[in-house]
């Protein structure tokens, strides 16, 4: 016998929560669950933002958050009119939870732990009667006319509406697949950039502030902050083409060429910079005068780099050695050779096409009375909160669809 709910979400994670609360909350005659495969739901959000949920970010204008999506740019601007970070800010306060802004824009709860926003879901899904069934894996969805019946690990349900939140669970992605959704293929995103070479092997956690990065033989750029790392170059200025180029990279196999301008000047330029040096500090030494307001150790891995020796004065280098040093610094070429993981934190590219969503609804194309938020459609974002930006925006606007209807 199946067991009968008026809106069936699939996944207790952040989207989930989100919309069967608002659901919940707006219409208390109907009847909504979720159904959850682990023992615990909202198991990212307390993992996420290291143990403090980076919940969102302080951009409050529409055209300028959309450029935080790799994926999803287009698409989101719409739904960002509807429900975006002043949005998020205020549904959350309005249930007790006080978000604050850290100087790079994002916003975490006041108490820096993500156990405030897990309670909160918990306690408003108890209040409102949501009913949120463990343990319940989702094996198959069949289209009924009209409504859902889904098959779980412990009984069959059936349902008018159906949300589909399931995050990059490829097993969902394959049932969505046999349904008629066209699933573009999933890569990981936010990754770090693992690089052998002998100008930053002994240099860890050395920062240069604002660098240039260019994928050699692609239109990948970004700039920002560069950190070396034990393994290779982290920080902004990578995650942001690890992100950008998911796909460009994934099909490289991680392994491609980067050029990298630590001064923000172009060669020319700083060679002149460079000769002014050798007549203003003729009698120093070149290791020991770091020069552009670089970190001392990475000024100095870059002269060795120019074949210029430690005890050698500006007034002793010549011609080739400056520039050298000007092309070290404008215009280094790393090799990469492959990806590790940033702080544990990783997103995946692909999913549900965006093609076959409707944005202003966020029910699917294909089969009438399916929604569908969060990561379960090709959407993804830089780090700082702006996928789970995705997830409360997409999760509202569904809630919010699959009432009116
Ligand atoms: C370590 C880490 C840290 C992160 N930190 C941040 C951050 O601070 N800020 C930010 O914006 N983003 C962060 N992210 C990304 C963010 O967590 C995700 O984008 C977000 O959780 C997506 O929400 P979702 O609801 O779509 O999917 P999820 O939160 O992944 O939820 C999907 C749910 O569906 C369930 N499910 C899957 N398959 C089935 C099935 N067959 N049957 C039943 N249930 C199923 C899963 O168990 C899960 O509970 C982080 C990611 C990681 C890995």
């Amino acid at each position: 016998m199946a067991n009968h709910k008026d809106i069936i979400i699939i996944g207790g994670g952040a989207a989930g929560f989100f919309a069967a609360i608002n659901i919940a909350e707006q219409h208390p005659e109907l009847s909504v669950a979720i159904l959850e495969r682990g023992k615990e739901g909202l198991q990212k959000v307390k993992i996420s933002g290291g143990g403090r949920c980076n919940v969102t970010h302080a951009e409050f204008i529409p055209s300028e958050l959309v450029q935080n999506y790799p994926r999803g740019e287009k698409e989101l601007l719409g739904p960002f009119h509807s429900f975006m970070t002043g949005d998020t800010i205020a549904w959350f306060e309005e249930r007790g939870v006080e978000l604050k802004i850290e100087e790079d824009g994002r916003m975490f709860p006041v108490s820096n732990s993500s156990q405030t926003i897990i309670d909160c879901f918990l306690d408003e899904a108890k209040k409102h009667h949501v009913e949120v069934l463990y343990n319940h894996a989702v094996k198959t969805i069949n289209p009924l006319e009209p409504g859902f019946q889904i098959e779980t690990s412990q009984g069959v349900f059936q349902s008018k509406k159906l949300l589909v939140a399931t995050g990059s669970n490829p097993k969902i992605w394959k049932l969505l697949e046999d349904l008629g959704h066209t699933i573009i293929q999933p890569v990981p995103s936010l990754f770090t950039f693992d690089i052998k070479d002998k100008r930053i092997k002994n240099i860890p956690g050395v920062v240069a502030k604002n660098v240039e990065i260019k994928v050699v033989g692609t239109g990948l750029e970004s700039y920002g902050p560069l950190l070396i790392t034990h393994v290779g170059m982290s920080a902004p200025a990578i995650l942001k083409l690890s992100a950008f180029g998911a796909v460009e990279l994934a099909k490289r196999n991680y392994n491609f060429e980067i050029e990298v301008n630590f001064i923000q000047m172009d060669f020319e330029s700083c060679l002149e910079t460079l000769k002014n040096c050798k007549q203003e500090f003729a009698k120093k030494s070149v290791v020991k005068s770091a020069q552009f307001d670089l970190p001392k150790r990475l000024w100095k891995t870059l002269v060795s780099a120019s074949n210029i020796s430690e005890t050698e004065r500006w007034a002793d280098i010549n011609k080739e050695q400056l520039e050298a040093l000007s092309s070290q610094l404008t215009q280094a070429v790393f090799q990469v050779t492959g990806k590790s993981t940033f702080k544990e934190e990783f997103v995946t590219a692909g999913g549900v096409d965006l093609k076959e969503v409707n944005f202003k609804t966020f029910e699917s194309k294909r089969i009438p009375d399916l929604h569908f938020a969060g990561e379960v459609i090709n959407v993804d974002a830089i780090t700082g909160g702006f996928n789970f930006q995705n997830a409360w925006t997409g999760a509202y606007i569904a809630a919010r669809s699959i009432m009116l209807q």
